[in-house]
């Protein structure tokens, strides 16, 4: 794949199926497609920087372009979507192998599969020194069942999907020299890597909230618990109580991790309390991930942690990229 055309002839041919409602994806100057009655769509994109985003050095290319694409299906779950398309731009260095590129669109094929997502554009670049990804993510909703995070009620239960700390907690590991092929890895050091470097978008759990309007809001834990529940209290203008001592902790993580880590790629959700026992029903369907009420919205703006030693304020100290 010398050349940029070669490139998006590998891309094309990797596509299998059309959806229906796709026109006309990759090859001419934009994409087509028709977006059914009653639907809204859905739009978001995100950034992925080779040495700010992810290191080479113990990024598997395969895993890369998963979690590449599952960080924007996350997006579309977090509105409780569902994923139609996506568009890939790519910056690639001259010092980047053909090798690592196929690997790389294995793993976001792999998932593209999985959720019924397809490659519809995108823009191809050499780069100076680093790689750049870009993805853009389209989706859809039933018009007006997008869940926003300006919903939240006081009173509402605050819930959240799976562990929280696992990904902050397999960076530490790969930041102290831990690799996933290390013969010596244990169980849980393999599954904190796993969970930085592959994250799993909750979209089945989210059509079930959506489906049966169990939720007032919701978010996607990128940059962490402690700024992601800031958000939604922001923009619903409430505040919320969090005790620790209910707090999914992945394996071996710490506290600090769970509540500003980041990049676990939960889902962070709003309960009405009286609709609480269907939540309860709910976990049934996904025996595989816990479904954790972690504490509850009040009227106050103020976000508080319970912790042995009291109750304090949660200051949002998840990941900045400006800080
Ligand atoms: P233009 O010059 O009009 O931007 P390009 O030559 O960049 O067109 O792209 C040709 C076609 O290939 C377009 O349909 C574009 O969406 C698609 N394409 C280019 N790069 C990528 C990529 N990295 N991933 C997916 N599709 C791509
Ligand atoms: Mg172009």
């Amino acid at each position: 794949m010398k050349k940029e055309f070669e490139f998006i002839d590998y891309l094309r041919n990797q596509i299998s199926d059309k959806p229906a409602d796709l026109i006309a994806g990759i090859g001419d100057d934009a994409a087509i497609f028709t977006t059914p009655k009653n639907y809204q769509n859905l739009i978001s994109t995100d950034l992925l920087i080779e040495d700010i985003h992810f290191k080479l050095e113990y990024t598997p290319a395969n895993l890369l372009g998963y979690k590449a694409l599952a960080v924007n299906l996350s997006d579309i779950a977090a509105m409780g979507g569902e994923a139609k398309y996506f568009l890939l731009s790519i910056a690639r260095p001259k010092t980047l192998s053909d090798e690592f590129l196929i690997d790389l669109l294995s793993g976001m094929f792999e998932l593209a599969k999985k959720y019924k997502v397809s490659l519809i554009g995108g823009d191809t670049s050499g780069s100076v020194n680093k790689l750049f990804l870009n993805l853009t993510i389209l989706g859809e909703s039933l018009v007006n069942q997008a869940v926003m995070r300006s919903g939240a009620k006081p009173g509402d239960e605050i819930y959240i999907s799976g562990k929280l700390g696992g990904a902050a907690l397999g960076l530490e590991l790969l930041q102290k020299g831990k690799r996933l092929t290390d013969k010596s890895l244990t169980e849980i050091e393999k599954s904190a890597l796993l969970a930085q470097l592959k994250a799993e978008p909750r979209l089945d759990l989210a059509s079930q909230l959506v489906k049966n309007q169990l939720i007032t809001a919701m978010i996607d834990i990128s940059d962490g618990l402690s700024s992601d529940l800031g958000h939604i209290c922001k923009e619903s203008r409430v505040g919320a109580i969090i005790d620790s001592a209910l707090l999914p902790l992945f394996d071996s993580a710490r506290m600090d991790q769970a509540l500003n880590g980041g990049e676990d790629y939960e889902l962070l959700f709003t309960v009405p309390a009286e609709k609480a026992s269907q939540i309860k029903e709910l976990r049934v369907l996904f025996p595989n991930l816990t479904i954790t009420k972690i504490g509850v919205i009040t009227s106050d703006l103020t976000k508080w942690l319970i912790a042995q030693n009291g109750q304090t304020p949660l200051e949002s100290r998840g990941y900045d990229h400006f800080g």
